[in-house]
């Protein structure tokens, strides 16, 4: 009982630490155009190697055989969640509003177009609109929280797995138990890797105007799944270590489509009015959401 509290405290510490994430977000109030599309790019230059580099690097590690059947089916099924889930949510009706969307299944990018906070030429926007753009968002918002939240749990898994010595001989002395000095390189090496995670979160949020604290509490709330999913491969940790490359790649799957498909538009319908369509932001953005998750290479 104590090393399943012990574990659960570790997955814990990696979710509170995709709070850190939003925090930015505490000293700048105000972006431009510009800097939204910039931000849209970092977000997806964080999500996209964090797959990159380090899901579907880890699920090869632990994949065995020539060919990586089950992290392949694993992608697979990470693309279908999120495809399914994007026609799921938009199928479904948010807080009772009745403007009928049902003739075009991307009825959500087509409203969010008209979003982008910055203009002022929405006057004759009448409560209806208005309502139906909060709905869109929200939809939006939903997609991309749910995926986020669903690809933390093999992560928690990979924490769990970490810990399977614990307790025996040869680890490092930490509160009295012999931790396994795997288990606490994996839970720095998800914490560093959470925080500029809560910040991919905190950033489609902001655009949707929330609040600071809710961005911090829906950034750590992404990762409850961590804590739930180290007890769980902890606990069964020989089925846990066989499902990790398809969870690696399940993870890396739905985050890479994730971003094809919601962010870069997202990002390319903010900087519509920008010269050369906000292009240049996005690929700096970019850049910038790789380099940044660069050190997971070495972790
Ligand atoms: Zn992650």
């Amino acid at each position: 009982m104590e090393n399943i509290v012990f574990v659960f405290v570790a997955g814990l510490i990696t979710a509170l630490a995709t709070g850190l994430g939003a925090i930015p977000f505490f000293f700048v109030e105000d972006f431009s155009d510009s800097w939204n599309v910039a931000l849209w790019g970092i977000a997806s230059g964080i999500m996209v190697s964090a797959s990159l580099f380090g899901l579907v690097n880890e699920g090869l590690a632990y994949s065995s055989g020539d060919i990586p059947t089950l992290m392949l089916g694993g992608i697979l099924v990470g693309i279908v969640l999120v495809e399914a889930s994007d026609r799921i949510i938009d199928a479904v009706d948010v807080g009772g509003n009745h403007r009928a969307h049902g003739g075009h299944d991307n009825g959500s990018h087509d409203n969010a177009r008209d979003d982008d906070g910055g203009h002022d030429d929405e006057i004759e926007e009448t409560p209806l609109e208005a309502a139906a753009f909060a709905e869109a968002d929200l939809k939006k918002l939903v997609l991309i929280l749910g995926i986020l939240t669903v690809h933390s749990f093999p992560e928690g898994v990979a924490v769990g797995v970490s810990f399977a010595e614990l307790g025996l001989d040869g680890g490092v002395p930490i509160l009295g138990l012999s931790v396994p000095l795997l288990a606490v390189f994996m839970t720095v090496a998800i914490s560093i890797h959470n925080i500029p995670e809560g910040t991919a979160i905190a950033i489609p949020m902001r655009a949707m105007g929330l609040s600071k604290w809710r961005m911090v509490g829906a950034a750590v709330f992404s990762s409850l799944p961590q804590p739930i999913g180290a007890v769980i491969s902890f606990v069964f940790v020989t089925w846990a270590r066989e499902f990790l490359p398809f969870g690696f790649g399940f993870a890396a799957g739905a985050m890479v489509y994730l971003v094809a498909t919601e962010f870069i538009p997202e990002a390319l319908e903010t900087g519509a009015d920008l010269p050369g369509g906000g292009r240049r932001e996005l690929l700096v953005g970019l850049l910038a959401g790789v380099v940044a998750m660069v050190p997971l290479l070495y972790v």
